[in-house]
């Protein structure tokens, strides 16, 4: 696990559609990574961030939308009610918005930051930024959501997104392959 250099990954890095791993054990490493989590996330000003979308493919997000910030360990979306559909964006794919019909209140069963057991009863926003969440560690995201018109719209969009994430990575292997920078 490189839970150092954290950077937020763009559309097109394939760790975004790889399907997080459950943790099985929390360690202080899962620790310290939810808490470069959710720096990042307030960073960008963002409201959620999954491991995912920061390299880490294990499942474990953060959300803070007003009412507190969340770092949960092994999230599931265990109960759904009602309809919402809002207009998201994600950290992942910049630029872009995308008209998202999710359920209007949840219940969510995780583990917080020490292993125990959690329940969180959710509605309207959160509940949304939950699911949103969530879904990252399934590797699904919003422009899956997108109608034919929105496909049309975002695609030069989605096309720079990829170029710019594949830079980046590039960029970060040449780094790595010298040790000394002198
Ligand atoms: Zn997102």
């Amino acid at each position: 696990m490189q839970e150092t250099n954290l950077r937020i990954r763009l559309y097109g890095d394939p760790v975004l559609r790889k399907k997080a791993v459950k943790v099985k054990e929390v360690t202080d490493s899962h620790r310290e990574i939810l808490k470069k989590m959710a720096q990042l996330m307030y960073e960008a000003s963002g409201i959620g961030l999954a491991a995912p979308q920061v390299g880490i493919s294990e499942s474990m997000i953060v959300v803070d939308c007003g009412s507190g910030l969340y770092k949960l360990i092994n999230p599931k979306v265990v109960k759904k009610e009602g309809w919402q559909v809002l207009q998201e964006g994600c950290l992942s794919v910049p630029g872009v918005c995308i008209k998202v019909k999710r359920a209007r209140k949840v219940l969510v069963k995780a583990q917080d930051e020490y292993g125990n057991h959690v329940e969180i009863e959710a509605e309207d926003l959160l509940a949304c930024v939950l699911q949103h969440e969530i879904e990252h560690l399934t590797g699904k995201l919003i422009v899956d959501y997108a109608s034919f018109f929105e496909k049309l719209k975002m695609a030069d969009k989605l096309k720079e997104l990829k170029k710019r994430s594949k830079d980046e990575r590039l960029s970060e292997s040449k780094d790595k392959s010298c040790q000394l920078q002198l």
